[in-house]
């Protein structure tokens, strides 16, 4: 089912990146309360709007919203990200446009062409080239990875990433969106307590 291109076009939808941006707000108050992590200070929101690209052209704002939070103490002022699932890192794409390509690439390499990944998203085969490189070169070997490893099952392959994480997290969900947030919570670092309400 991943494994199509234009299938994936329709997922991600204003209903997929809606969900995903109610789970990022519910991220961002857990974060909230607890407060600085560097002097134990009160959190306040410091969201900022970003120009994620590959969505469908009626996003709405909620959905274009990096949740941030800024220690309210002075002298402090650190800056706190939460996890997001509508964000993948500093990536213009959105998470689940990042995800959704490279598992469906991994499935049927010559039907997704250059040509046909740039018609559908608008993503060059530059960018494509550059996550692929960072998910077989770089993660696998990432604390972060690490940190996942013990939270999924033992059959995702770290020389298949992302697509194994995302194909056996999306079978274990009750449907597919549920499954890819599943998957960006634990790409963006959602603590492992967290992950049941997703
Ligand atoms: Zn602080």
């Amino acid at each position: 089912m991943l494994a199509e291109l234009p299938h994936c076009t329709q997922l991600v939808s204003v209903s997929l990146l809606s969900l995903l941006s109610r789970i990022d707000e519910d991220l961002a108050e857990r974060t909230r309360e607890d407060r600085c992590p560097e002097c134990g200070g009160p959190l306040h929101r410091a969201d900022y709007l970003r120009k994620p690209r590959g969505g469908p052209d009626d996003v709405p704002d909620g959905c274009l919203r990096r949740r941030s939070l800024c220690c309210g103490r002075e002298g402090c002022r650190r800056r706190c990200l939460p996890p997001s699932c509508l964000f993948l890192g500093r990536r213009v794409y959105f998470g689940c446009v990042v995800l959704l390509i490279l598992t469906a690439r991994s499935g049927d390499r010559r039907r997704h062409s250059a040509r046909e990944l740039r018609r559908r998203f608008g993503v060059s085969w530059t960018t494509v080239k550059r996550w692929i490189a960072y998910f077989r070169e770089t993660f696998p070997g990432s604390r972060q990875w690490q940190a996942i490893r013990g939270q999924v099952s033992p059959s995702v392959r770290s020389d298949c990433l992302p697509e194994s994480l995302v194909t056996e997290v999306v079978q274990a969900a009750a449907c597919v969106e549920q499954g890819l947030a599943r998957s960006l919570a634990l790409l963006s670092g959602c603590p492992a307590g967290w992950m049941h309400g997703i």
